[in-house]
């Protein structure tokens, strides 16, 4: 297995300014009109999301789960690679992918593949790719009620391109995300999870009241997140 190309890396530590923390990697590409999108991760669990409130468009931040948690993969290369499942996106019929294939509209895969990197406004067409496939391929059980229910699909091996710090966050507590361009950082509060600056400077009472006070949160929280929209939960956290 190949791993990430130093140069890949290198670029993207030269797309953060000097003394800043390193900010959230959003992307685009032509599969879905152009609009900015971002990488999340939960554990095991990959997720295109929105590094911002679209209104109407998009009023929760999950576009779209890429995989399904792999427990069998080593660690080390559990951090950057998932079996993209195309059962799990609501959009299945849109594999095999093709590079920059014009049908793809609203295709997961393709909008991860054929994504370029935004810094703030400015849109380079030429910078090293979001992720790309390894070239492996095995089959998995759908998660489909729909067209291939019941059966077996076929997946491809993802490996990610960007960093860890380039990922979209969302805050354990609040379930408040954070946002493309300038900002401070959601910072971790456990393995794989992370506050928001509000819920980290109220820390004592979070740790105080251990889970109670964060399952208040989100409670409070998550029917206001989830008004007028018909999935279920916007939670990276929600996810097994
Ligand atoms: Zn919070």
């Amino acid at each position: 297995m190949e791993s990430t190309p130093t140069s890949t890396l290198k670029y993207y530590d030269q797309m953060n300014l000097p003394g800043s923390e390193p900010q959230v990697i959003s992307f685009s590409s032509r599969h879905f009109a152009g609009l900015e999108v971002s990488l999340s991760r939960y554990k095991r669990r990959w997720f295109i999301t929105f590094p911002r409130a679209y209104g109407m468009i998009a009023p929760q931040r999950i576009l779209s789960p890429l995989n399904i948690p792999d427990d069998n993969m080593p660690e080390e290369h559990a951090r950057n690679h998932f079996w993209y499942n195309p059962s799990v996106t609501g959009n299945e019929n849109q594999v095999p992918y093709k590079p920059d294939d014009p049908e793809a509209r609203l295709s997961p895969i393709h909008m991860l593949l054929d994504g370029k990197a935004i810094m703030r406004t400015i849109h380079y067409p030429d910078v090293p790719q979001i992720a790309r496939m390894t070239g492996r391929m095995r089959s998995e059980r759908s998660s489909s009620q729909d067209y291939s229910k019941g059966k077996e699909v076929v997946c491809y091996e993802v490996e990610v391109l960007i960093p860890d710090e380039g990922l979209l966050r969302q805050c354990y507590y609040c379930l408040a995300w954070e946002a493309s361009g300038p900002m401070k950082r959601w910072k971790p509060c456990g393995e794989y999870m992370f506050w928001c600056g509000w819920c980290q400077s109220r820390g004592w009472l979070v740790s105080s009241t251990t889970g109670a006070w964060g399952k208040l949160l989100r409670d409070t929280w998550t029917p206001l997140l989830n008004k007028n929209y018909y999935r279920p939960r916007d939670s990276l956290y929600s996810s097994p």
